[in-house]
């Protein structure tokens, strides 16, 4: 029988709940620890995400965390030489006049701006158009996920070490603490109980109760849209960011297409796939940022990936301990950079614990 008592319970096994789980049997292999997901490991936000792990923060706290991410998921790749993941070189297009600061927000130190493409890339790519006044910023070296199972992987390796669980198809309805232990009550009626919970529930941010620590807390959720360009890359290729627009192409050589990431501004949604999809007004966005940098690749645009992430008003992910429970960490709120974030929001959310 399956004990029902944790030392540590992490709800939500998206690429932050499940690289926690990862990080905390590492760190204390004598826990029992238990990654509950309401549906399949990986298949929230994160089965959407372009998973590009980009070397950038907007805030010091922001900036520390990727770096964190960086040294981790190169750690976790020489531990694990079958992750789906691989480099590519980078270039960046910004205004010469934000030059400056995208450097001072650069967490790789061989970043560099130069005037423009080197002649060998722009020979490469005659579709590629760089705006007036642009500089570009080169010298760092990016990653993606191949696939869109990093969660699940990472929720499969978690899952085969003797005191650890993965349940998955069960939803935490409510955590109520009481005496210090906190109990976990599921959709199935069984409750479970633990010393120490990690909330990780990227965009389901509502629950109803007030004595109910599964709480709603303050981010609003986002809609996030990429589309497909079926114009095939190689294996070789850059990722290509246009900093000005937050939009960037990135190669995906494996599936054919080109991947085009904007940003949208379509806010409160809820983490439902069949209720978000991708509008005219999505196309007619990307299509007019496509024709500032490579119009010739907007009539192969097809259809491409929709959903959504939690965002705080900064920027910032959310690691912070429930007010009046020291034992109850909520980490999430990627807002749009979950996936590269991921193993450092973990870490730091772990480090709450000690
Ligand atoms: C189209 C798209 C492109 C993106 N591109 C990038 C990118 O290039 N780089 C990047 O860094 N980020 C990117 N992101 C953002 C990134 O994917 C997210 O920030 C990240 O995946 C969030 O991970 P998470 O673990 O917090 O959430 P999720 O992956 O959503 O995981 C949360 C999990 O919690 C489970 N859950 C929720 N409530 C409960 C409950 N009550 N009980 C049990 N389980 C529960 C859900 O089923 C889900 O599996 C992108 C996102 C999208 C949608």
């Amino acid at each position: 029988m399956m004990d029902t008592s944790f030392d540590l319970a992490v709800i939500g096994a998206g690429i932050v709940g499940a690289s926690t789980a990862w990080y905390a049997q590492k760190q204390h292999p004598n826990w029992k620890i238990a990654l509950f997901d309401r549906s399949l490991a990986g298949s929230g936000a994160t089965l959407y995400s372009a998973s590009l792990d980009i070397p950038f923060g907007g805030t010091a706290f922001k900036r520390e965390i990727a770096c964190n991410s960086r040294r981790l998921y190169a750690q976790m790749r020489e531990e694990v030489p079958s992750l789906p993941v691989a480099d590519h070189p980078f270039y960046g297009f910004i205004q010469k006049a934000s030059g400056d600061l995208l450097l001072q927000q650069c967490a790789d130190n061989d970043a560099k701006m130069i005037p423009g493409l080197p002649c060998s890339v722009a020979g490469k790519y005659p579709w590629l158009k760089m705006p007036a006044d642009s500089a570009v910023l080169s010298g760092v070296t990016v990653s993606r996920a191949i696939r869109n199972e990093m969660a699940g992987l990472l929720s499969g390796l978690f899952a085969s070490e003797g005191l650890s669980h993965l349940l998955e198809g069960t939803e935490i309805q409510a955590v109520r603490c009481t005496g210090g232990l906190f109990a976990l009550e599921t959709s199935h009626g069984v409750i479970y109980s633990a010393e120490r919970v990690v909330q990780a529930t990227g965009p389901w941010t509502r629950t109803e109760g007030t004595d109910n620590l599964l709480m709603h807390y303050h981010v609003r959720v986002k809609k996030i849209v990429a589309l497909h360009i079926y114009h095939p890359p190689a294996k070789e290729d850059p990722v290509f960011y246009f900093f000005d627009d937050e939009a960037f192409l990135m190669p995906r050589p494996e599936l054919g297409y080109w991947l085009f990431s904007f940003r949208s501004d379509e806010w409160d949604v809820h983490p439902c796939p069949s209720a978000l999809t991708i509008g005219e007004g999505d196309m007619a966005k990307a299509i007019g940022i496509l024709e500032k940098y490579s119009p010739d690749l907007a009539p192969c645009l097809r259809g491409g990936r929709v959903f959504c992430d939690a965002y705080t008003a900064n920027g910032d992910p959310l690691i912070m301990q429930a007010p009046g429970y020291p034992n109850y960490v909520i980490c999430g709120a990627g807002s749009g950079s979950g996936y590269r974030l991921a193993p450092g929001m973990a870490a730091q959310a772990l480090s709450i614990f000690r």
